[in-house]
């Protein structure tokens, strides 16, 4: 049966009531709502080593910019409960943002560095210290033992795990790998918003990313062309950035690098953002 609780006492009292059945470890998966099989393989992963699984859906206003899509971004609390229901969580967490922010806008929060600066926050200034300023906090309501992320969302899975790190959250961060449609296209609640033109050219970026794979032995440049040439030949899609970072610094690789790196995308298709990524292996070929 999945509890839900919409407040903090309500969120106190179910957890411990969750809590008491069990002597295992608590996880928690964190989400915007608008849940999708992505989010449902986060939780399958949390029950896997987890007894008890809370699951947050919380439309975080911190982590938007003034004209993002907030007041679009899809609502759909009523699917989500089934899937919640259908995977066996346990408690679902689905607070308004007063009683997240009951004193409006936190004064104090957490700064994301300067990594928070780069690629996505470059593109979306404040993004990240709103993200890691929130999942700070639903750690702490929550009081989980293991915390499960999309690699979907690269430089947020390294930000959090940092962020732990730095700031000995007493939490395992466990990283999922992207789940994708049959095409390749990485599943996202923003995909909703995609019409069928839109959906047929978003496939371009995972494309693109499997090109730069696919050549890796070549190294960086030709990674970068094979990939950047996919995406120049869909009209339908406008690039925002596309790079290839350390993955231990996600700092910018250099011209010679070897070893693992992240080739990340992100591009409007139509009105919508999109971002993906994956693991190519620059092995010196
Ligand atoms: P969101 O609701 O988009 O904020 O995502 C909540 C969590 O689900 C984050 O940890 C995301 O990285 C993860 N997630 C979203 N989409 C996917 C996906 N296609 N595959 C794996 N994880 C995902």
């Amino acid at each position: 049966m999945t509890l839900v609780a919409a407040n903090r006492a309500e969120l106190t009292e179910l957890r411990q009531r969750v809590v008491a059945d069990t002597t295992g470890q608590v996880a928690v998966v964190m989400t915007m709502g608008a849940l999708h099989a992505g989010h449902a393989e986060l939780i399958r992963q949390a029950r896997k080593r987890a007894q008890a699984v809370i699951v947050t859906d919380f439309l975080n206003p911190l982590q938007f910019a003034p004209g993002e899509d907030l007041d679009k971004y899809p609502r759909t609390f009523d699917a989500d409960l089934q899937l919640c229901r259908a995977e066996g969580v346990d408690l679902l967490f689905a607070p308004t943002p007063d009683v997240v922010y009951p004193d409006e806008e936190p004064l104090v929060r957490i700064n994301a560095g300067p990594i928070g600066d780069v690629l996505e926050g470059d593109s979306r200034p404040g993004h990240f210290d709103g993200v890691v300023t929130v999942v700070a906090k639903l750690l702490h309501l929550t009081g989980p033992d293991l915390a499960y992320f999309g690699q979907k969302d690269a430089q947020q899975l390294w930000l959090i795990s940092r962020m732990v790190r730095d700031l000995d959250f007493p939490v395992e961060v466990v990283a999922v790998p992207t789940v994708r449609d049959s095409d390749g296209l990485a599943l996202s609640s923003r995909n909703m918003y995609l019409n069928s033109d839109d959906r047929a050219s978003a496939v371009a970026l995972s494309r693109a990313l499997r090109a730069g794979q696919a050549v890796a032995s070549s190294g960086v440049e030709t990674v970068m062309k094979a990939a950047r040439e996919v995406l120049d030949a869909e009209p339908g899609v406008r690039v925002d950035y596309l790079s290839l970072v350390t993955p231990a610094t996600f700092s910018q690789v250099d011209p010679e690098h070897r070893g693992a790196a992240l080739l990340l995308v992100a591009a409007f298709v139509g009105t919508t953002r999109l971002i993906d990524n994956v693991l190519v292996e620059l092995d010196g070929g």
